[in-house]
């Protein structure tokens, strides 16, 4: 079985006026993703996703990784990366980061979903790893609305789902902060997990102050306090707090996040297996992780695609390690609960995050089958 075609598909929902919502560094009035598409000579096809803006990242996917798949073997998915770090694929005067990552990511997702028709076995299975039949879902909720939506109301919805944990958006201010973080523990109440999410919006003093202000509520990670590059703002305060820092979703590939490790600028890193650099690509960073003490949490903002891989992968990282205080923690898998229809409606069997577990999917390659009507729909190109 060889890779026959390989298409990319720019998919794009813009949300109605006045409905544009996001964390403390913007909103956003759109969802968007992009679905690589790879068909073998067989017939079988496998699906990945490349999370980056979608028409650039579709010309990517086709100009630059068609030559390099099609005609080769779905096993090769290991390699992939490699070849691109190797300079193989893309060549090494571009930079490896960003939309070249989500380009990757897309197509190695594919040949991976590929690989597991052909042997008949989950993605799960063929990582290795924990195996796991459910994993926890936390709601992604509680987000900045152009609206000004009470922050009441979607985390009581929350609880109402079932949901025994969720992440919700801070970082304007020090008092606003603790007044959403205090809605959300009273709504969820004293035994849920309860993060919560600058979106790297502040400055390290700030981010400590705010921190000494919400500890009291019990935290099971605070992410991005401050922004990505700020790596000696994250040790700064990683030196002045006692709450598990996270980060990751603006990050790429094995060197951004072996440094991550390394450094010790993180308790948790939060690989997206939209633009992280592939499955493979997530199962090493996930060893040199834990090597080193560091908790992986997948980030999800994705459609059911990218949502499926970041599945498939958080059901093999190991539990190990735990924070201190937290033994006994289940591996959370990030649900987003704001509008998105390409998270459910690409899929003929939308995942179903409520009632406090989220099965993982026991058919081959992701375990998703795609709708491809629905896909037109949002198609972009
Ligand atoms: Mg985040």
């Amino acid at each position: 079985m060889r890779i026959s075609t390989i298409e990319a598909i720019p998919l794009k929902h813009s949300l109605e006026d006045g409905r544009g919502f996001g964390g403390t560094r913007g909103v956003t009035t759109t969802r968007t993703a992009t679905l690589v598409k790879l068909t073998t000579t067989d017939g079988t096809v496998g699906w990945g996703e490349a999370f980056a803006p979608p028409r650039t990242v579709a010309t990517l996917v086709e100009e630059v990784f068609r030559d390099a798949v099609v005609g080769t073997d779905p096993m090769n998915a290991d390699t992939l990366a490699d070849d691109v770090y190797t300079g193989d694929i893309v060549g090494y005067h571009f930079g490896r980061e960003g939309v070249v990552q989500a380009a990757l990511t897309g197509v190695e997702v594919a040949m991976w979903d590929l690989r597991g028709k052909q042997l008949g076995e989950p993605v799960r299975r063929l990582l290795g790893g924990q195996n796991r039949e459910q994993v926890t879902p936390y709601a992604s909720t509680m987000y900045i609305t152009e609206w000004g939506e009470d922050p009441a109301e979607p985390m009581s919805a929350a609880a109402e789902e079932g949901f025994t944990a969720a992440k919700i958006k801070i970082g304007r201010s020090v008092d606003d902060d603790v007044h959403r973080v205090e809605t959300a523990r009273e709504i969820l109440g004293d035994d849920a997990h309860l993060m919560v999410d600058y979106n790297g919006n502040y400055t390290p003093s700030q981010a400590i102050e705010s921190i000494h202000a919400i500890e009291q509520y019990d935290l099971t990670w605070v992410e991005e306090p401050v922004p990505p590059e700020n790596r000696e703002g994250y040790e700064r305060i990683r030196t002045r707090v006692d709450v598990p820092l996270a980060a990751g979703e603006a990050h790429f590939g094995r060197f951004e996040f072996t440094d991550l490790v390394t450094d010790g600028t993180v308790d948790i890193i939060q690989p997206n297996l939209g633009r992280c650099g592939g499955l493979a690509e997530a199962r090493y960073i996930a060893q040199v992780a834990t090597t080193e003490n560091v908790q992986v949490r997948p980030h999800v903002w994705n459609s059911g695609v990218g949502l499926a891989a970041a599945l498939q992968f958080a059901s093999t990282v190991p539990s190990y390690p735990e924070p201190s205080g937290r033994a006994g923690q289940p591996v959370l898998f990030e649900f987003d609960r704001s509008e998105n229809p390409l998270r459910h409606k690409i899929l003929t069997e939308p995942f179903d995050p409520t009632g406090g577990s989220l099965d993982v999917p026991d058919e081959p390659g992701l375990g998703i089958d795609i709708d491809e009507d629905a896909v037109d729909e949002y198609r972009v190109d």
